[in-house]
């Protein structure tokens, strides 16, 4: 079956988190954490919609110049999305540059302010120098972006600041069989991608579609199964709360990310740094019931020995006894 979202991490363990999901369908990209983004192409991030900042530590928002530099003459708006203070640090970056001569330039930046009742809009458009205008508040559910194919929800977690936490749900997933197609002696071509929009649309299933009901042409050439679920977790502490948060958002997830950054024998520096452990990492996962668990966000003290992060993450996740936290 041919997934929808593409998921690749931007860098490698002990640099920089952030996470690019491709969504070849639309040619549009979605980046959770804006930290050192150099290594993405510009080809991609001229494709990137969103942006997803869990938290404003300088090695999870560094990347935003590099990304705005990129897409600065484009016409399609960027959203940015973090917690409470993105705006302000949204805009004291665009108040480091000059702008005077932008005044044709298309662009309009979009930030959405997340705190845990409610979410503050704000943009700033190129051609006026990207003046803030506060646009409006709204309340905050824990869904962040809803569309016909997905769905973002969010949810705090403690850091010694808030930082968010981010799980992409595919509504479902629709795979056109080919055989079935030829069956009908229709062929393969764009009407396909109008047809899998009208479901995700949730279209009326007697409208007509091609020479037959929306419905029925579903029920002979597609099968409709689960979408996938990706979840990023990155900087939070262990607790009960942050675990009972954590379990929650990234339930069932098909790939799990999340944050590894020391071994289990240095875990009260983690908790002093606000920061999980690989075991606690694998432990959540397996909580949550992830397929698959990736983890990132490697302190530089083990840049001799990542492997043993790996070790313990895996082993938590996939021990069936619950081994107890101290
Ligand atoms: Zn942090
Ligand atoms: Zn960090």
């Amino acid at each position: 079956m041919k997934p929808l979202l593409h998921p690749a991490l931007i860098n490698g363990p002990f640099e920089d988190p952030g996470l690019c999901v491709e969504i070849k369908w639309e040619r549009r990209a979605i980046l959770f954490d804006l930290g050192d983004n150099a290594v993405l192409e510009p080809a991609k991030l001229l494709k990137v919609s969103d942006v997803f900042v869990s938290h404003t530590h300088m090695d999870h928002f560094v990347g935003f110049d590099h990304l705005l530099r990129i897409v600065l003459g484009r016409e399609k708006a960027l959203r940015v999305y973090g917690p409470p203070g993105i705006t302000d640090s949204v805009e004291g970056k665009l108040r480091g540059y000059t702008w005077n001569l932008t005044e044709e330039y298309p662009l309009i930046l979009q930030v959405t302010e997340v705190s845990a009742d409610r979410i503050k809009r704000a943009e700033f458009y190129a051609k006026d120098g990207f003046k803030r205008r506060d646009t409006d508040t709204l309340p905050f559910s824990g869904i962040l972006l809803e569309e016909d194919m997905f769905t973002i929800h969010a949810c705090h977690f403690d850091h010694k600041i808030p930082s968010l936490g981010f799980a992409l749900k595919e509504r479902f997933h629709i795979n056109i069989n080919k055989d079935k197609l030829a069956a009908l002696n229709l062929q393969v071509g764009p009407w396909l991608r109008e047809f899998k929009e009208a479901l995700w649309e949730g279209r009326p299933e007697g409208e007509y579609f091609k020479e037959f009901p929306l419905g029925v042409l579903r029920d002979r050439i597609a099968t409709v199964t689960e979408g996938q679920k990706i979840s990023y977790i990155v900087d939070a502490v262990y607790n009960a709360d942050n675990e009972e948060k954590i379990v929650g958002l990234a339930k069932d997830s098909d790939i799990m990310y999340c944050e590894a950054a020391y071994l289990d024998k240095d875990r009260d520096i983690a908790s002093e740094r606000y920061h999980l452990t690989a075991r606690q990492a694998g432990e959540l996962a397996r909580k949550a019931g992830a397929k698959e668990l990736v983890i990132l966000h490697f302190s530089p003290r083990y840049k001799d020995d990542p492997d043993a992060l790996y070790k313990e993450a895996m082993e938590a996740f996939t021990s069936l006894s619950l081994p107890s936290q101290r």
